[in-house]
């Protein structure tokens, strides 16, 4: 497709946007997935502007398709608006490319609550068929060779994204929490904020996150924002860069782990899959009773991703000293249980010496201090 037919198509496109934002419509009431003249129609606000049709060539290519495809979700319908700009861009940019659209702010996505956890879906504004592949998902291309190829289409792109997030196993509370939205009421959480900000776009030297990269520990007590921080940065890396990370909270994988042992489900079953990921939270380190069982999960998880150089990311509520970890923990909101809120064990006491060294060679380590931090200090 050449420039002028970009073009041509891009501004019917970019009125579709405003006309469909004029819409008082809250997120929930998207209807989705839906090609935008079948909304249209359902709101009877059709307007011919809003439609590409004005280029034979996407008009063609909209009517040959059958319905079901133009409808179908995972092979086709979005596609980025100035498709010739994407490849050269920088990532702070990279999401330009999708439209002026308030709902999913430029990202052609939008992450939302899900039963069991969190899941994406394609923002309204995606919903016309690709004018670049017609809904097909690439084309047959000729390369220097005189062979001919399969391309797939940047669309896809997209697509492919969103499946990662799903895979990420984000729980649903998280669905929202994206580092712009955090907000720091301390100079620590300020800093732990800066340097994921860095580690995904160093703008100094031009640097992107890639996965190997060291990872990142924050220590601190529960609700000062260490899981929001973390799984920001996650979300940026998986629909953004469209690296595959995982969501594991440690806890969680403790039970489960015991649950597969009384449904005979080896342990190579649950823990590969974390060992192989590019990325992995590992969310509230340290959790548990402390046993050998317990150490001998982490020694396992931590080493084999030491070994292979993958990036891990780390929560913890427990810290460096055992004043620290007992001050912390005792003005630490959230559900405490007693065991817990009574531990002075530092970080080192619950993983070992040998993980514990592992760590720092794997992860920069941050302190994440609370509102209440100073508030505390004053008092005493
Ligand atoms: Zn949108
Ligand atoms: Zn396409």
């Amino acid at each position: 497709m050449s420039n002028n037919q970009l073009n041509r198509y891009e501004n019917p496109s970019r009125s579709a946007y405003r006309s469909r934002t004029n819409i008082k419509q809250s997120p929930k009431q998207i209807v989705f997935p839906e090609s935008p003249r079948t909304q249209q129609e359902a709101e009877g606000k059709a307007s011919p502007s809003t439609t590409p049709s004005e280029d034979p060539q996407v008009a063609e290519a909209s009517r040959e398709l059958p319905r079901a495809r133009v409808q179908g979700r995972s092979n086709s319908g979005f596609y980025r608006v100035n498709v010739k700009a994407a490849p050269a861009a920088k990532p702070e940019e990279e999401n330009k490319f999708f439209g002026n659209c308030p709902r999913c702010e430029w990202k052609g996505y939008i992450t939302f609550a899900a039963e069991t956890q969190a899941d994406v879906k394609l923002c309204a504004c995606q919903a016309d068929v690709c004018p670049q592949c017609g809904g097909e998902g690439g084309s047959i291309i000729t390369l220097e060779s005189g062979n001919r190829a399969w391309k797939t289409c940047d669309c896809r792109k997209l697509a492919r994204r969103m499946e990662l997030y799903r895979a990420a196993h984000i729980p649903s509370r998280f669905a929202d929490k994206t580092l712009d939205a955090f907000a720091p009421n301390d100079d620590s959480q300020a800093k732990a904020r800066a340097h994921f900000y860095k580690l995904y776009y160093d703008p100094t030297t031009g640097r992107s996150f890639k996965p190997g990269d060291t990872g990142v520990l924050l220590m601190g007590p529960p609700g000062v924002g260490k899981t929001h921080l973390m799984v920001g940065f996650l979300r940026n890396l998986i629909l953004e860069r469209g690296i595959a990370c995982r969501f594991q909270d440690f806890g969680l994988l403790l039970s489960d782990m015991r649950d597969g042992y009384t449904r005979d489900i080896p342990e190579q079953h649950i823990l590969q899959p974390l060992i192989d990921v590019d990325v992995l939270l590992l969310d509230d380190l340290g959790k548990g009773r402390n046993s050998k069982w317990e150490l001998g999960i982490i020694d396992t998880l931590i080493s084999c991703r030491y070994n292979a150089g993958r990036t891990t990311l780390i929560t913890t509520n427990y810290t460096l000293d055992p004043e620290t970890t007992l001050r912390e923990r005792s003005r630490g909101r959230g559900n405490i249980d007693n065991e817990e809120f009574l531990s002075r064990d530092t970080l080192r006491d619950r993983v070992g010496d040998r993980i514990y060294s592992r760590l720092h060679e794997m992860c920069r380590f941050f302190f994440v201090r609370g509102e209440d931090y100073r508030q505390q200090v004053n008092k005493r």
